[in-house]
């Protein structure tokens, strides 16, 4: 095994390629936690310092499952919000509420390689036909037959199969690749290839509207109120959140919709907390704050209408 430009080769070299990167993005996420500054820095921190971690590999590297877990994780870390209380699609689409995305790291991935593929490598093609014609040669039939094109205990995929897998549309990861194929293709002439292709990729790669993330949380949190949730205009709140001039007051919103609220019923603290506006007998959760009366009243009476 040895080391080249970065890279760590060879045969079973997966783990260790793996951990040092997912090692050095973890630690960059703690740092930026550990400054407790509003959703919008954090992103822009995050995209900045972070993810950019992983850029180099992702050129190359088709970033595995615990990359994502990780990712998923960072969010809660970052944001101080229960596990996967914004969904696996939210933080990549908080511009739509006037506030800054946490850029995608399957976006990054596939939109980096594809650019590699395209721009960087472009002679690939020839690489890909020499090692075919050497699996053909010496590779047993028991792997042909799978279509691999390296022995057995190399754990990694050839790179050149990567950047042919990106200029097919990541076929064998994806399940709409002719979307994706598609564009891709439309981005193929572009002057800013990666730019072009991060933007058509996440629809794609994150299909799941703020309508439909928000609803779907409103539901579960609030049953009863279900006809009311179906009829919110959505298209009107979120264009309201969109120009508002301060993106932390949009968050709260979010975090409101999302049952994203730290509240001891939420966390399954074992010491559930009371009403911290000071309620008797009512508990810390979000279905109380939403007519919490010592909450509400001074609001109303701050803004003039009748409760
Ligand atoms: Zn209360």
């Amino acid at each position: 095994m040895l080391r080249y430009l970065g890279f760590w080769l060879g045969p079973q070299c997966k783990d260790k390629l793996i951990a040092a990167l997912l090692a050095k993005y973890k630690d960059r996420i703690h740092k930026i936690a550990s400054a407790y500054t509003a959703q919008a820095a954090t992103a822009v921190a995050y995209n900045r310092d972070a993810i950019t971690v992983m850029g180099y590999h992702a050129q190359l590297l088709v970033f595995p499952r615990e990359a994502y877990d990780l990712e998923a994780k960072s969010f809660s870390h970052l944001l101080k919000i229960p596990h996967r209380s914004f969904a696996t699609d939210l933080p990549f689409k908080l511009k739509e509420v006037g506030s800054v995305n946490f850029t995608s790291l399957q976006v990054l991935n596939f939109a980096a390689m594809y650019r590699t593929a395209i721009k960087t490598i472009p002679d690939w093609e020839e690489i890909y036909r020499a090692l075919h014609a050497a699996a053909d040669e010496y590779l047993p039939i028991s792997l042909r037959v799978d279509e691999k094109l390296c022995p057995a205990f190399w754990d990694t995929e050839p790179i050149v199969c990567n950047l042919r897998s990106a200029v097919q549309g990541f076929p064998q990861i994806l399940q709409n690749p002719r979307a994706v194929k598609q564009a891709l293709r439309n981005t193929r002439n572009s002057k800013h290839i990666q730019k072009q292709v991060s933007a058509a990729l996440l629809p794609i790669l994150h299909p799941m509207t703020l309508p439909a993330i928000f609803r779907k949380r409103l539901n579960s949190m609030l049953p009863e109120l279900g006809l009311h949730i179906r009829a919110i205009d959505w298209d009107a709140a979120l264009s309201v959140l969109k120009q508002t001039k301060r993106c932390f007051a949009s968050i709260c919103c979010v975090k409101t919709w999302c049952n994203a609220w730290t509240t001891s019923a939420r966390m399954h603290d074992a010491q559930q907390m009371s009403c911290l506006f000071g309620c008797e007998g009512e508990s810390d959760n979000i279905q109380h704050y939403l007519r919490c009366e010592r909450l509400w009243n001074p609001i109303f009476q701050r803004l003039r209408i009748s409760p």
